[in-house]
């Protein structure tokens, strides 16, 4: 099997090893001089080579992994604080990745489309093992570009990593699109957010203090409404806390009316 006509430019073949499932692909960088990332000095004098492993796309449903065989460059500029630095290749890999880009683009896009743990049982399914944490890593290096000036938005509370860590995430209502997604869940940083795109008419949210003075703050103008979610997750929340008080055997036509709009609720969510 000739590989090397899918493999990346400036790279030489050296081996490989088919397996059941798997290919293990051997290659080396051609280039001989390296460009120091601290200085932009070429250098060309050779520390020492090193080794990174990369996952590639498929080929005829085996997952492929390449050994990439790189060097380190001595930076010989005396005003440069780097003395030593290691051989990328930008336009196939970027520093620390653990994959070629033109692997990580479809898993980034069908990540994007069906979320992260849905996205994570497909592509198990096409020969591209890979964790829904590491898929949502990849989401999150998502440039979102947005000309259009939203009208219309809705704000709440995202997971990072749920329980760790939150941020906030803004959808266009018209375009039922995100557009933006904000580093914590603080007033402060949606009033940045709000000062930044003028305009807007309409904010959906929660019913937390913390958006709805944001909101007032920086867009006074703007129709503030809570959303129907959480409307009907605080009605569920109120009913349940309610019935806990009551004495169940007592009030049995009562319970089975409340219990059943708590259910009508929770499907409605
Ligand atoms: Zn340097």
């Amino acid at each position: 099997m000739d590989l090397s006509l899918l493999l990346p430019d400036h790279f030489q073949f050296t081996d490989q090893h088919i397996g059941e499932s798997t290919i293990q692909i051997g290659l080396i960088a051609t280039q001989n001089v390296g460009c120091c990332p601290a200085c932009q000095t070429p250098a060309n004098q050779v520390h020492s080579f090193y080794q990174r492993t990369l996952t590639d796309l498929p080929i005829c449903g085996k997952a492929v992994s390449l050994r990439v065989h790189l060097r380190k460059f001595f930076c010989r500029n005396s005003n440069c604080t780097r003395k030593i630095f290691a051989q990328t290749a930008p336009a196939y890999f970027c520093p620390y990745d653990r994959r070629l880009n033109r692997a990580e683009q479809p898993l980034q896009a069908i990540a994007l489309q069906t979320g992260a743990r849905p996205a994570a049982r497909l592509c198990a399914l096409t020969s591209q093992p890979v964790n829904y944490s590491t898929l949502l890593r990849i989401s999150h290096k998502t440039v979102v570009q947005t000309q259009h000036m939203p009208k219309r938005v809705g704000v709440d509370t995202f997971a990072f990593r749920k329980g760790r860590r939150y941020g906030a995430i803004l959808i266009d209502l018209d375009r039922h699109q995100p557009i933006d997604v904000l580093p914590n869940r603080e007033g402060k940083t949606l009033e940045d957010w709000l000062g930044l795109h003028p305009g807007i008419e309409l904010i959906t949210r929660d019913r937390s203090s913390v958006y709805a003075n944001a909101i007032t703050t920086a867009c006074p103008q703007a129709v503030q409404v809570a959303d129907r979610w959480h409307l009907l997750a605080n009605l569920s929340e109120v009913m349940e806390r309610f019935l806990d008080t009551q004495e169940r055997t007592s009030t049995s036509q009562s319970w089975q009316l409340c219990q059943h709009l708590i259910r009508l609720g929770q499907t409605c969510h």
